[in-house]
């Protein structure tokens, strides 16, 4: 083991909602425990697609915020004190007698007795901006975590779809202006927020696409064609929001030796793979009857962790105890 590797009993990759669950549990059953992230934020798909969005179906929460959920499970995971690697991707898996290794792709090692993989759909990467490629600035997001960087300025979101007029319509009582950029005439996203867009003060630019970002020590405006009419207008921009969806990858884990079935990890009812000591809960399992929903990633995250800690202390009890009892 090298100085920077880590040694832990259990490893988790993917720091979504699941993974940070899974964290907690994990001290609950006093192991000892890391999360590796190849983003650099935690909270996975709901930090990086709809942290301002308000989520329904969490039991307890009649309406939680994707932030303040992402922000309650950090505090709880906090019990544990996991050691987070973040900005870090799992690349390689390799199962001995007692030790998994996961090799990161910053060239350390992960040194655990048992891992379980939390990681959704995969490594995510934002669509890129055809026209913004070469833009040297930081003032095109892939997302907007936080909204008070926009206040005053115009901003241009290019995309059709949720994440798209939800920052819109978010953005609109914060920042000077509001340009939608959107390739068609019809949108993906949910039409009620699209009617919300319509009837506010944004401007919506429909059959059109961003050719071209134009400034000097800062972003100025970007210009905007119709893609019918081949019609150019200069749009005055201080910022620009890509919202062009993600590409997901399962990347490296599925030469992990997992059975993998559409892109999914293969489980059982113990939320176990086919690799001795790796189990998978969340998004990324696949089961007959699964549903991808967060409320049931947390319900194979505590399986995950209790049979976890079964397989790494078979004198263990499969049942936690409640946490009410401590
Ligand atoms: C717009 C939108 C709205 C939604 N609304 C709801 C809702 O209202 N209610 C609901 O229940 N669900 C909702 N969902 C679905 C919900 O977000 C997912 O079910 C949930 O995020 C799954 O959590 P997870 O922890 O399994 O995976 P994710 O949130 O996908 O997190 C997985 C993490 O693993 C990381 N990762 C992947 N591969 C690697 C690797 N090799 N190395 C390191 N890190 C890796 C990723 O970077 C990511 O951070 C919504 C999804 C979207 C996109």
């Amino acid at each position: 083991m090298t100085r920077t590797d880590t040694e832990v009993d259990l490893l988790i990759v993917g720091a979504g909602p699941v993974g940070l669950y899974a964290a907690y549990y994990a001290g609950f059953r006093g192991l000892s425990v890391a999360v590796v992230d190849s983003l650099p934020e935690l909270g996975g798909q709901i930090t990086a697609m709809y942290p301002e969005k308000d989520i329904l179906d969490v039991a307890g929460f009649p309406v939680v915020k994707g932030k303040d959920l992402v922000e309650g499970l950090v505090t709880q995971a906090a019990t544990a004190r996991p050691t987070y690697l973040l900005s870090r991707t799992a690349q390689t898996l390799i199962s001995e007698a007692e030790e998994l290794r996961v090799g990161l792709d910053d060239g350390t090692t992960v040194h655990a007795r048992s891992v379980i993989i939390t990681a959704g759909i995969g490594k995510f990467t934002p669509r890129p901006l055809p026209a913004a490629q070469d833009w040297p600035g930081p003032e095109v997001a892939f997302f907007v975590p936080s909204f008070a960087e926009y206040a005053g300025k115009d901003v241009v979101i290019v995309g059709g779809g949720d994440s798209a007029f939800d920052w819109a319509l978010a953005l609109e009582p914060v920042a000077a202006s509001v340009t939608l950029v959107h390739r068609r005439d019809a949108f993906r996203a949910h039409q009620a927020t699209v009617d919300k867009v319509l009837g506010g003060t944004a401007s919506v630019l429909t059959n059109s696409h961003v050719t071209r970002l134009v400034g000097g020590s800062g972003l100025e405006s970007v210009e905007v064609e119709n893609v019918k009419t081949h019609e150019t207008t200069s749009v005055k921009a201080q910022a620009v929001v890509a919202a062009l969806g993600f590409v997901a990858d399962l990347g490296p884990i599925q030469q992990w030796g997992l059975e993998v079935v559409k892109r999914h990890i293969v489980v059982d009812s113990a939320t176990r793979t086919n690799v001795p000591r790796v189990f998978a809960a969340g998004d990324i399992t696949e089961y007959p009857g699964k549903v991808r929903l967060i409320a049931v990633g947390f319900g194979e995250a505590a399986t995950a962790v209790n049979n976890a800690a079964v397989a790494i202390n078979p004198a263990a009890h499969l049942f936690p105890g409640h946490s009410s009892e401590g």
